[in-house]
């Protein structure tokens, strides 16, 4: 499977997993027009740190409002700005969850 495709099917799990709706304020999003936000964010480090799988991977995403449309409901997914310890459990919450499904 290439990355692409890893993408796009874990966005479409987490699309799904949500019957589309937004997992941060409960809002009804039309067409399916939401964004995966990542909880561990998906930022240089956090690839470098925990792998894309992991960043990518439908635990590591909720479903939400478009940040494109100016809600805040992507940015409040991420948990960045937690303790440590709390990033560190949910890492390992996913790993688990990846290790059960056995991707890659
Ligand atoms: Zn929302």
């Amino acid at each position: 499977m290439t990355l692409s495709d890893y993408k796009i099917q874990e966005k479409e799990a987490v699309r799904d997993r949500a019957g589309g709706i937004c997992e941060v304020c409960g809002k009804h999003l039309d067409n399916n027009l939401g964004d995966f936000a990542h909880i561990i964010g998906n930022t240089k480090n956090n690839l470098k740190l925990y792998g894309i799988d992991l960043i990518w991977s439908r635990y590591n995403g909720k479903y939400t409002c478009l940040n494109a449309l100016g809600h805040s409901c992507n940015a409040k997914a991420d948990i960045g700005h937690s303790k440590a310890g709390k990033i560190k459990s949910y890492v390992d919450y996913v790993l688990r969850k990846l290790g059960a499904q056995n991707v890659k």
